[in-house]
């Protein structure tokens, strides 16, 4: 393996200038980069155009043709070189500003040449400037030639190296290595059964494929490869974190968790919700640390899990913290767990960042004492001051708002690292879950309790709001309901939204008219005090409506709200619209959500609102917002490593991850360190990479 360690130094033509330059602009130094760099794409012999099929300029073109003239014009420094080729059909001047030296020695009259590149208007006539150019003797010959093509720069071409000469390099490499230098990593028995291309002869087809075949074989192999080797290393972690990282030991079910169980639980639980008490009753009975995220649609009952997993871990003799990411939040589970936990003997408090200083200190003390089980509250409780006397349960409600450093803040809280609990109402698509969460243990709830009415869905254009949209709202408020209203407000038109949102309310309290009609407003310019107050008189019912942006958080609980409606909803994406959503329907009754629109929309704005009004699943909303937008632009994806797969993508390849998942599981359960001879190759590669976590193992 030394040997791909080399620096391309070694290869001919590169010397120190250009190995900097390949260095700065494509991030190469060894033959291993050089490798790694694939091409983007594979001009095949069918794809030649006549050149009288030429279009338009600013076309990509791949022509091949003899050599009829060449010109030198200019002088020294303004040296221009100007080629005509020419094919059964016309001619085309190709032209080099640059490199001219260099060109003409590799070019002569006569010859024939396969030529890349985009064409251009050059003084009213179709050229094309600086192409990528090689002389073929025998266009027969290359009948099936599949041509690589590679990323390349401006400046890179300008020395030498265009997207074909990079392969060059490649080819000078392989010339150098045996198949010793690129071992197989996937254990044999794997590559056996999938009849995976061997790892040698996947790069070597990769790179120079004399067959399609071959090229999508060795393709297969590779996006194979990305996801296999990332779900052994999530999978090792986990494995790890499972086996040895010793964590607090709920050994028992006991009084409190039966009792409650028993006598005081306000309705059966959904078989989700058991599956997942299951879950985490496994994973905490064991004495190593708990780490699961519970993904379940707003409204499918997360916090009674909760409350039973807190329950569990008091049994225990542990103290627990439920974090909720704003104060209102906080308030709102405090409340809950209350009126929950009234009948038993459990002590609970609420410390918030704006809890006054002498109650917090308070708090503080009884939790450091032990007085209090239970603690709820914003990320308050991670600050320093804040002592437990054995914490074994962290909850957290909207994970995404929990990033490394807390949970860090968290561990220093207790000698053990305290089981944790983080639950989601963004379903996260499974396969991005798969590879962004696969070092943790997921658990879903999938169904909502009984009885649950749907929300429904509406798109109607902007042209309905007065005959239509605006009377419906009255005859819901005559009826006792509350609306939500909501507006965008995306940086990019801060301004411009802001405005909108004015207007939007000004023109709505000329519908809704005082004294018969009270509206609130918050948005995130606003002060806080002012915005608590504003959201407190919709909370307790005197405003009827309620117009905001984005700020009201996703959880907050208003049962009595019974229409949400989204205005300008093209400019939301499918995720943030069934979360604006999931803040009606906790009533008993039916709700309504009303997606507006200008009339003209681009088909993916009109796909969002198709797929809103057909479903309330969060998690096929979440797979199709996937599919929508790529995982690039799913938020969070872009630390998470999940997009750096040479070839693997997410959306196209998810049964290929499905399956690496799989195998990539056995082989930890069988042999965790990964020290059987099979897999000592595996092993070692791990170790050279150094992912992150894999210190412990190996
Ligand atoms: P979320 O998952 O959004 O946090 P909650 O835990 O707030 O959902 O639950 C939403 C509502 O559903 C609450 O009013 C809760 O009491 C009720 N609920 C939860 N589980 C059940 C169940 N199994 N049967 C009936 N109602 C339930
Ligand atoms: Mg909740």
């Amino acid at each position: 393996m030394e040997n791909l360690q080399k620096s391309l130094l070694y290869l001919k033509g590169v010397g120190t200038a250009k190995f900097l330059l390949l260095q700065k602009e494509l991030g190469l130094q060894t033959y291993e980069d050089q490798l790694n760099n694939f091409p983007f794409r594979y001009l095949d012999k069918s794809e030649i155009l006549p050149i009288n099929h030429i279009l338009n300029p600013g076309e990509s073109v791949f022509i091949f043709g003899t050599i009829v003239d060449i010109e030198e014009i200019g002088k020294q420094n303004h040296k221009r070189l100007v080629v005509t080729l020419k094919d059964s059909t016309k001619s085309i001047e190709l032209i080099w500003f640059q490199g001219v030296e260099w060109i003409l020695k590799k070019i002569k009259i006569n010859n024939q040449y396969l030529v890349f590149g985009k064409t251009n208007l050059f003084k009213n006539i179709l050229t094309i400037s600086h192409p990528e150019i090689e002389e073929v003797h025998d266009i027969n010959a290359i009948q099936l030639h599949l041509v690589p093509l590679y990323s390349s720069t401006d400046k890179l071409s300008q020395n030498g190296f265009n997207g074909r000469q990079l392969g060059k390099l490649t080819e000078q490499i392989f010339n150098g290595i045996s198949e010793n230098d690129l071992p197989e990593i996937i254990p044999l028995s794997i590559v056996n059964k999938y009849k995976l291309m061997s790892r040698f002869l996947a790069y070597k087809n990769i790179h120079f494929p004399k067959f399609d075949v071959d090229l999508q074989q060795a393709k297969r192999r590779f996006i194979f490869e990305d996801f296999f080797i990332e779900q052994v290393h999530l999978s090792a972690q986990r494995a790890y974190r499972k086996k040895c990282e010793p964590g607090p030991h709920f050994s028992k079910v006991g009084n409190l968790f039966n009792k409650f169980y028993k006598d005081y639980l306000p309705f059966e639980l959904t078989n989700a919700q058991k599956k997942v008490i299951k879950e985490i009753r496994q994973d905490t009975c064991k004495g190593f640390q708990m780490n699961r995220l519970l993904q379940g649609d707003v409204g499918s009952g997360k916090t009674i899990v909760a409350i039973l997993t807190i329950l569990l871990a008091i049994d225990n003799g542990f103290q627990a913290c439920f974090l909720a990411p704003t104060d209102i939040l906080a308030t709102q589970h405090f409340e809950s767990l209350k009126i929950a936990l009234k009948h038993l003997p459990v002590q609970c408090d609420l410390l918030k960042g704006s809890t006054p200083a002498k109650q917090k200190k308070q708090t503080i003390h009884l939790l450091k004492e032990g007085v209090l089980n239970v603690v709820v509250g914003t990320h308050a409780i991670l600050e320093a001051t804040v002592e437990f006397k054995n914490i074994g349960l962290a909850i957290i409600d909207e994970q995404h708002k929990f990033g490394v450093e807390q949970r860090s803040k968290l561990y220093q809280k207790s000698a053990l690292p305290s089981h944790v609990l983080c639950m989601t109402a963004t379903p996260i698509p499974r396969t991005l879950a798969m590879t962004m969460y696969g070092d943790l243990d997921i658990s879903i709830i999938n169904e909502l309790p009984p009885g649950r009415k749907d929300i429904k869905t509406v798109h109607l254009y902007d042209s309905k709001r007065n005959e239509q949209v605006y009377p419906f709202l009255k005859s819901e408020i005559a009826q006792g309901r509350q609306v939500f209203i909501v507006y965008p407000i995306i940086e990019e038109s801060e301004k411009l939204d802001y405005e909108n949102l004015y207007s939007g309310y000004e023109y709505l309290k000329t519908f809704f008219m005082e004294p018969y009609y009270k509206i609130a407003i918050v948005h995130g310019k606003m002060d806080t005090k002012q915005k608590d107050m504003n959201m407190q008189n919709f909370i307790n019912g005197q405003a009827h409506i309620l117009v905001s942006t984005t700020v009201i958080e996703v959880g907050v609980n208003i049962p009595n709200a019974s229409v949400m409606l989204i205005e300008s909803a093209q400019k939301f994406g499918l995720s943030q619209l069934h979360q604006l959503r999931g803040r009606v329907g906790r009533g008993a009754d039916k709700s309504y959500c009303i997606l507006l629109t200008p009339s003209v929309l681009n088909e993916k704005s009109l796909a969002r609102m198709i797929i809103m009004a057909k479903t309330n699943n969060g998690f096929e909303i979440a797979e199709k917002d996937l599919e929508l937008r790529g995982p690039g632009d799913i938020s969070g994806t872009k630390q998470s490593g999940a997009l750096d797969f040479k070839l693997a993508d997410l959306v196209k390849d998810k049964n290929i991850l499905e399956i690496a998942k799989k195998d990539a599981e056995e082989l930890i359960a069988h042999d965790p360190q990964l020290q059987l001879p099979e897999n000592l190759q595996l092993q070692q590669y791990l170790n050279l990479k150094k992912p992150k976590g894999w210190e412990h193992i190996g």
